[in-house]
């Protein structure tokens, strides 16, 4: 079994995906790609958001062209996603693309894949193999009938092959489908097998509630199981909130060290503040923090301490006022207006020690 720590380390820019290296988010950008603005105001939000790499659609050469300006004003790996057309693939290197999405076996004429690869290993850019559950090849279909993880294994095999046979092994895989258990077992099978790096997802998951659902049942089952390098949460909404849930989703498995939690009671009778905006607020705020501290809001201060101990800094509602809790000990009361000023008065105080150290 080829678990993330034992694929294949693929370098994109500056970053490593797979090996030992830590699972990177990634998004792509909803702009046209021709819009330099539109597209780097995305990418800058995204980067802020902590997105790692971020895909934009290269499916004209104004696309390619604007690749360029592009890199020029953003700080994160871009990566191209090109259908068949080698020729915007051999543009977008040109410009300085850091990975391309593209699948060899339909480019079409040897020649055509062989000046692909050649241009990539020039530049020493890696190619994400996508196989997708709802495009497969028309042979395997016939084989399989419909789409299955074996055929998506296949397809990615056949990919795969392609590349190897020209020397080629900076290669990445992805085997999306919308279904869950499919995907699941898709790349549960391609771990099996490959030993390049996995890049998962949940392809078309839904809007950001059902989105959410499914790309964390799906994409967490892998990462519990030790699958996957980088992952891309696909959302029918704002690509930030993609980056959200694929941090929530890392932080989840432990598997990602530059990010803050927050912990909140879900409420009840004893509830003696207004804990839901105040959650809000305080999730808002530790959102951007790139330092690993828990933080926690609890309702009232009957279990509030107690559940506050895990945390470094949490506060617990009493009657018109809050307890400031460090580190599990309190440290003193503030009004209950003043809480949320308060609470990250020493959030702050907390980082800045962090980042001192
Ligand atoms: Fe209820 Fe208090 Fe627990 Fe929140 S912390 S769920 S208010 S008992």
């Amino acid at each position: 079994m080829f678990l993330r720590e034992n694929t294949r380390p693929v370098k994109v820019g500056d970053l490593t995906i797979g090996g030992s290296n830590e699972v990177l988010i990634q998004s792509m950008c909803t702009t046209k790609t021709a819009d330099v603005e539109a597209t780097v105001a995305e990418i800058l939000r995204l980067e802020e958001a902590g997105c790692q790499l971020v895909r934009v659609t290269v499916n004209n050469e104004e696309a390619a062209a604007a690749i360029k300006e592009i890199k020029k004003r953003i700080h994160i790996p871009l990566v191209a996603d090109i259908h068949f057309n080698h020729k915007l693939a051999l543009l977008a290197i040109e410009n300085g693309i850091d990975k391309v999405r593209i699948n060899p076996g339909n480019i079409g004429r040897r020649d055509k894949v062989e000046a692909v690869v050649r241009a990539c290993k020039e530049k020493n850019i890696p190619i994400r193999i996508g196989v997708n559950a709802g495009s497969l090849e028309n042979h395997l279909l016939e084989k399989y009938g419909y789409p299955t993880p074996e055929a998506m294994v296949e397809s990615a095999l056949f990919h795969i092959g392609i590349l190897e046979e020209l020397d080629f092994h900076d290669i990445i895989v992805s085997l999306k489908a919308s279904d869950v258990p499919m995907a699941i077992e898709a790349y549960s099978q391609a771990a099996k097998v490959i030993p390049y790096p996995l890049h998962l997802g949940i392809t078309e998951a839904g809007t950001l509630n059902a989105g959410t659902i499914k790309s964390s049942a799906g994409i967490g089952a892998l990462l519990a199981l030790g699958i996957g390098s980088t992952v891309r949460i696909s959302l029918s909404a704002d690509p930030v909130e993609e980056v959200k849930v694929a941090r929530e989703l890392l932080k989840t498995f432990g598997l990602i060290t530059n990010a803050a939690t927050l912990v909140s009671c879900p409420t009840c009778g004893r509830l003696d503040i207004d804990l839901f905006s105040i959650a809000n607020e305080v999730e808002e705020y530790i959102s951007k923090l790139k330092v690993p501290i828990k933080v926690s809001v609890l309702g009232c201060a009957v279990n509030g301490p107690g559940e506050a101990k895990e945390a470094d800094i949490g506060i617990a509602g009493a009657r018109g006022e809050g307890l400031l809790f460090r580190y599990g000990k309190m440290i003193r009361k503030v009004p209950e207006a003043d809480m949320v000023v308060e609470l990250k008065k020493e959030i702050d105080a907390i980082v800045v020690a962090f980042e001192a150290t």
